[in-house]
């Protein structure tokens, strides 16, 4: 077996870069660890700078011939894709298991079949863009979305292949080329897509791949002339850095960020609804941008809804994630769990109270946590964990609980639990979040618009709101008039 190939829970993965259609190595790796036992899955290729201009180089080589390829083909090709997705299905979701921890069951069942669904959605949407002529003074207005050029999409590890293909998708359906580098902590799944992606027959350099760490190939990608589009998952800190390394180009920029997304739980809800939403917040231990980590719960009801959390809770099987009971797996890395850890114990210091949870378990796992007692103005309830901890405070009445939910720098996502439709209006009318959900989570839609507000994020993609992003749109106006007769 090729010395760059490692065997991931009986999948063999290339550990180099993607480029132009060809592996290539780099003189220097990086070792990944599996969250679950911390055993080595391999030695990653490190990239450098000038591995990641090359790969822009191909990318831009590549632009031509694939912004020039017709709507019908590209649109064909990304369903091959998806096809190759579903085929592989198993392997993928084994290895994003083994790589990044998440559940197995989740990763077959709903993250897997979404990654083919990001391909075939905007495959499908591609062939029904159309914005339709309008007249000025007898003019005719066409509005075009052409591709617009070489991207570059950085990509987080908490759902590492669905948060990519959600950017890879719209980006080559647009008719641009991409350089996708995914975290460090989570690089395998990039691997397999690139094959995937060249099984099914996308021309050489369309898709390529740079693995390294951020630190050291980031500005390489960010700060590049001929890229023409970023478009960034991951957190404010970075995000803020890209942006100004972008800035030098004035290359355009979406970003989604992190959160501290609120759930507002009214008295008038139905109690067993909402702890449901509430206990769900520990998903993918608590790794997900979206969770309402700040439970808002009404005087009247904040002590029946506590006893009924924790009975639920008590619940949760925390362990390996690829048992089928299990409901809560272990976290990406032990910096992460470091810092799961150094935020609760702060809170604690500060006055907080653990009703359950507030430590380490054995191995790299974190005990779920909520927190009572805490301020509006401190760090647990204004900074984004990424762990499983919730806070819960207590409000009055609506004004009170919108006021709550929107003082926080974030603007992510919002989740409100009441059985009173008006009131739902009301709230929801007044929240700032890029996604508001009543009685209900998680329920996403390709087709609606997605994105932070405030520090969650710049911009919204999904839909035809990706195109908006991925393309140059362009409005065309032909007179009537200076026609020769080419009859
Ligand atoms: P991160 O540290 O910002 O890293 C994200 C990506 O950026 C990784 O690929 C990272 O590479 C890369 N990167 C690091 N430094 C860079 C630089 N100087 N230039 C260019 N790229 C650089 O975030 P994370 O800890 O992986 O992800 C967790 C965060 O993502 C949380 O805040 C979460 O809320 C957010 N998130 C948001 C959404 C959303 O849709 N809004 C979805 C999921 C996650 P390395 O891995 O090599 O460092
Ligand atoms: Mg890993």
């Amino acid at each position: 077996m090729s010395e760059h190939l490692t065997t991931v829970a009986g999948v063999a993965v290339d550990t180099r870069h993607w480029i132009g259609g060809e592996r290539v190595a780099s003189a220097a790796t990086f070792t990944d660890h599996s969250p679950i036992d911390g055993s080595v899955l391999g030695e990653i290729a490190r990239g450098t700078a000038a591995e990641a201009g090359a790969a822009v180089a191909a990318a831009k080589a590549a632009f031509p011939a694939w912004a020039a390829t017709s709507r019908e083909e590209r649109a064909r090709l990304l369903h091959a894709v998806a096809d190759g997705v579903e085929r592989r299905l198993e392997d993928l979701a084994v290895v994003e298991t083994a790589d990044n921890g998440a559940l197995l069951r989740s990763h077959r069942r709903g993250v897997m079949p979404r990654v083919a669904h990001n391909f075939r959605f905007f495959a499908d949407w591609l062939l029904k863009l159309d914005h339709a002529d309008f007249d000025t003074r007898g003019h005719s207005n066409h509005v075009s979305w052409d591709p617009a050029g070489p991207c570059v999409l950085i990509t987080p590890w908490n759902a590492p292949l669905m948060l990519a293909t959600w950017k890879v998708a719209p980006a080559l359906a647009a008719g641009n080329t991409v350089v996708l580098k995914p975290a460090e902590w989570s690089p395998l799944t990039a691997s397999l897509l690139a094959e995937i992606a060249a099984e099914a027959g996308l021309p050489a350099g369309v898709l390529n791949v740079v693995q390294g760490l951020g630190s050291e190939i980031g500005d390489a990608l960010t700060s590049h002339p001929d890229v023409r589009r970023i478009s960034f998952t991951g957190s404010v800190p970075t995000a803020k850095h890209i942006a100004a390394s972008a800035a030098a180009n004035l290359t355009p920029l979406s970003l989604e960020l992190g959160g501290k997304s609120p759930l507002l739980v009214f008295a008038d809800a139905d109690l067993d609804l909402a702890v449901d939403l509430a206990v769900e917040q520990y998903d993918n231990a608590g790794q997900v941008c979206l969770a309402a980590t700040r439970l808002l719960v009404e005087e009247s009801v904040a002590e029946e809804f506590t006893r009924r959390f924790v009975e639920k809770a008590a619940l949760l099987k925390q362990g390996d994630p690829r048992d089928e009971a299990t409901g809560l797996g272990p976290n990406i890395h032990p910096r992460q769990l470091e810092k799961i850890d150094g935020f609760v114990q702060r809170a604690v210091a500060a006055g907080a109270r653990a009703v359950i949870g507030g430590h380490r378990r054995d191995g790299q796992y974190y005990a779920p946590t909520l927190l009572t007692d805490v301020a509006q103005d401190s760090e647990i309830v204004q900074e984004e964990v990424f762990g499983p901890v919730l806070t819960l405070q207590t409000f009055g009445g609506e004004d009170e609980a919108v006021r709550l939910a929107n003082d926080t720098r974030f603007g992510l996502a919002a989740t409100v639990a009441t059985g009173d439709p008006e009131r739902a209006r009301r709230v929801t009318g007044h929240l700032v979040a890029g996604t508001v959900w009543v009685n209900c989570f998680f329920v996403r839609d390709l087709r609606a618009p997605f994105g932070g507000s405030r520090h969650s994020g710049v911009g919204r993609e999904g839909g035809t709101w990706s195109f908006d992003f991925y393309c140059d749109l362009k409005n065309t106006v032909t007179s009537p008039k200076g026609w020769k007769d080419h009859g």
